[in-house]
């Protein structure tokens, strides 16, 4: 493997430092010794359990906590792929369409391996974290009068008639990188889950685990696929609704997607899996929001909640049987987009509360009452 990463002295004790996906899964990928391997380390995420939503809806939940990721979101682990795979074949530029997340990632691993990205997003439709990701990692960040949907097709017609390579989710490699979460909750569980829950934007990640399980499944290391079931906000809900949706809109930036590029191939994986779309509104899309950051532990942006709205709804519904193993991604980190947390249910501003420099008081608004001497 062409390799120049230093090694972290051990100092003798015996430790071992998660690589990235393009190392982990090195014989699973298309990767060969002339693949030069761009990695921040993306990955090796935590499969969080999630007693407060166990509870909730009598089954066994974990979160795949993939704001973890070195950049903040799941897009690292396709990003790694992308990048290697365009520095392999001699891009010296990248360019991606982006609601934040992919301009954040493209960003971070092209001027890693020393190439330029250029990123296209529609203009203050994207979130102040992001944004400055993209701009700290210096790229060339455009803001496009448009909305996604149209930064796409700006991304493909320029990667077509200029010498730029292309980094979007219609890039195999992008799909390709992402199945390895798949491989990872199939690694902790020991099996595949009975269903996976994760939000659906371009539907891009809803295909890369779709065909993870699979090929587990084919290796004979799992006994089932999972049921995967996507959610997309229902202001911008085109799988849903079975047409493209004009003026994509919802608080979930990050999906607020109208005309799917993976659509096909979701479809194909709704099939397969025995799977299933639906739409959320974004008003509990927030409220999931808040379950998981005030009784799970775990801060997300508002789009990677929506897999948790939609377990409450679809354990309502009746559709999750008790003691079923459920695992839900959620995307992206709580930092990025963090205004959604100072925000009550009704809509109000949170107000910290403030005292003078006295115990007393603090005491007096926690409810302590004065430990007996
Ligand atoms: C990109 C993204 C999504 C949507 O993923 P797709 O592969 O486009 O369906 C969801 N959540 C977050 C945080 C994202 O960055």
């Amino acid at each position: 493997m062409a390799d120049s990463t230093p090694s972290i002295p051990s100092r003798g004790i015996p430790s071992r430092q998660w690589r990235g996906v393009l190392h982990e899964y090195a014989d699973r990928l298309d990767i060969t010794e002339a693949t030069p391997i761009v990695t921040l380390g993306e990955g090796g995420t935590p499969l969080v359990p999630a007693p407060a939503l166990s509870a909730r809806t009598g089954a066994n939940v974990y979160i795949k906590f993939e704001g973890m990721n070195p950049t903040g979101s799941f897009k690292d682990r396709g990003m790694t792929m992308a990048i290697s795979k365009a520095v392999e074949h001699g891009a010296k530029a990248v360019i991606c369409a982006s609601t934040g997340n992919t301009s954040a990632s493209a960003a971070a691993y092209a001027t890693h391996a020393g190439i330029t990205a250029a990123v296209l997003v529609p203009e203050g439709k994207i979130a102040m974290g992001k944004l400055s990701q993209a701009i700290a990692h210096n790229a060339e960040l455009i803001q496009v009068q448009g909305n996604f949907d149209d930064c796409l097709d700006l991304a493909r017609d320029l990667s077509a008639n200029y010498p730029v390579h292309l980094v979007n989710s219609v890039n195999p490699d992008r799909i390709n990188g992402q199945k390895t979460a798949a491989y990872e909750v199939v690694e902790v569980l020991q099996d595949a889950p009975d269903f996976h829950l994760l939000p659906v934007g371009n539907a891009g990640n809803y295909t890369a685990y779709s065909r993870g399980y699979t090929e587990e499944l084919e290796r004979g290391v799992t006994t089932k696929l999972p049921r995967m079931f996507g959610f997309q906000a229902a202001g911008s809900a085109p799988i849903v609704l079975g047409h493209p949706v004009k003026n994509p809109d919802t608080i979930a930036s990050a999906i607020r997607i109208g005309n799917p590029a993976s659509w096909e191939l979701a479809l194909a994986a709704r099939e397969a899996t025995d799977g299933y779309f639906g739409a959320i509104t974004d008003e509990h899309i927030l409220a999931a929001h808040r379950l998981l950051s005030a009784e799970v532990g775990i801060f997300v942006e508002p789009a990677s909640a929506i897999g948790v709205a939609g377990l409450l709804e679809r354990s309502e519904a009746g559709v999750i049987p008790a003691g079923a193993t459920v695992v839900i991604t959620v995307t992206g980190h709580g930092l990025k987009d963090p205004q959604w947390a100072l925000r009550t249910a009704d809509g109000d501003d949170v107000k910290p509360t403030v005292v003078s420099v006295d115990a007393a008081e603090i005491a007096g608004v926690l409810g302590l009452q004065k430990a007996a001497s």
